[in-house]
């Protein structure tokens, strides 16, 4: 039976969530920690104390590392009340890259490096960055990996050079991402590395100035100089960094999903209110057709992605997809529509509020601007696109019921 309601655990999870967020983060929109750079590290330990003390810090992990050990299902329920502010995932620790991190180190790292590496990411005493984008290497197409690790028999000695790191600045745990070259003692290939962010040789040359702040510490340019790594500080096996980073980024992909529906939804209820009180010609502005469509449009937007999230967690919370398809192609259905919905769903926010929508007068303005990197980050539009079809060429058949 496919059955549609929340039950009433998770019904109050997502209240108290929602009454968190508004009563002790929202206020936070307006610090000037929260700068071009995303919010401060000062900013976020602050708030992570608050989402502590209210017993809603990383929720979203296994019971056995201290969360509520919540199905997919309730992520995407808590995950959205908890984006009603863009800072409010910060707060909670459940905001990217961290959240996927985390999970992917929870599925791969060994005992010493969970206790290191893992556990103070989720106790919120440490940030986790996640190094694969490349200038002239690696992006949407990861085979063109050129970060090199090159295996001597004792140590791995890692050159390259990355960009768009998501809160590279003052991170400790840190995932790389490089290529291990041909070599007599072993084997080579795309592998994961896990260290320390204050390991000599990784070299931060700037923070980028980006159009969204709702990151901590930013977007980092990362070069490494001779990075020096033995083979304990491997993450996982030699050669499967490709898999690995695949069980990060389908989950991945959907709490982004989950998070930006919570912010849409905050803007939406912001222009509704403003067409209902904001006149023009002699009524209020919803009444015109043009304000009241783009308020439709908006409302069928946000349930119709609301529910294609929920979609793909019952499927990935049963572990089955559709006879013959992915997990992955699914998620690459939801990412690649709802990204592009709820842009759709701001940007039509941002004309009901007319010159004030472009303006920080409201919090629009700043989901506006927060949300329209979701459209390329774990996989641009145009790549979800081109891996369906490769999908739906290979099968030869839709993905039915
Ligand atoms: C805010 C933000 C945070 C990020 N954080 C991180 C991070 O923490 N760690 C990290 O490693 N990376 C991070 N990234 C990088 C992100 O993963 C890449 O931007 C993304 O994978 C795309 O790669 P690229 O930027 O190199 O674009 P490119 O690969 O150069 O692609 C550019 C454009 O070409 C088009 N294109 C590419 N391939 C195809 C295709 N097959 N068919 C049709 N069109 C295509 C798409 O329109 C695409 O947008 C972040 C990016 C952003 C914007």
């Amino acid at each position: 039976m496919i059955d549609f309601e929340i039950p009433a655990d998770l019904a109050a999870l997502r209240d108290k969530i929602r009454q968190f967020v508004i009563d002790e983060i929202v206020p936070y929109e307006r610090d000037p920690r929260l700068t071009q750079h995303g919010p401060t590290d000062e900013l976020r330990q602050e708030m992570i104390a608050k989402a502590r003390k209210a017993g809603l810090l990383s929720i979203q992990v296994p019971r056995e590392l201290g969360g509520m050990g919540l199905d997919h299902i309730g992520h995407a329920v808590a995950l959205e009340a908890a984006g009603w502010s863009t800072l409010g995932p910060v707060a909670m620790n459940c905001a990217a890259p961290d959240e996927g991190n985390m999970l992917i180190l929870s599925k791969i790292a060994r005992p010493d490096q969970i206790k290191e590496f893992l556990q103070p990411v989720v106790d919120g005493h440490q940030r986790s960055v996640f190094a694969m984008t490349e200038p002239d290497g690696a992006g949407s197409d990861p085979a063109q990996l050129s970060t090199e690790a090159v295996f001597n028999g004792n140590d791995y000695v890692i050159n390259g050079r990355k960009w768009l790191i998501t809160g590279a600045n003052g991170a400790k745990t840190w995932i790389i991402m490089a290529r291990v070259a041909p070599n007599p003692h072993g084997p080579d290939g795309p592998t994961l590395f896990l260290c320390d962010g204050n390991t000599p040789g990784i070299e931060i040359e700037r923070v980028m100035n980006s159009m969204d702040r709702n990151y901590v510490e930013g977007h980092a340019v990362v070069k490494f100089n001779n990075l020096r790594l033995g083979p304990d500080q491997l993450l996982g096996e030699v050669g499967n960094a490709f898999q690995y980073a695949q069980m990060r980024l389908a989950p991945a992909r959907l709490t982004h999903c989950m998070r930006w529906i919570g912010a849409a939804t905050r803007a939406h209820s912001i222009a509704i209110d403003h067409a209902r009180t904001r006149t023009a010609f002699g009524k209020p502005l919803g009444e015109h057709q043009g304000v009241g469509f783009m308020l439709a449009d908006n409302e069928i937007a946000l349930q119709t992605c609301r529910l294609a999230v929920w979609n793909a967690c019952w499927m990935m919370d049963k572990g089955e997809a559709p006879k013959g398809f992915s997990a992955r192609h699914q998620s690459s259905i939801v990412k690649c529509f709802v990204s592009e919905e709820l842009f759709k769903v701001t940007d039509r926010c941002v004309q009901i509020l007319g010159g004030i929508g472009v303006t920080d007068e409201t919090v629009v303005e700043m989901i506006f601007r927060d949300m329209r990197p979701f459209r390329l980050y774990d996989g641009p539009t145009e790549v979800h696109k081109f891996a369906i079809a490769r999908t739906l060429m290979r099968h030869g058949t839709a993905m039915v019921a």
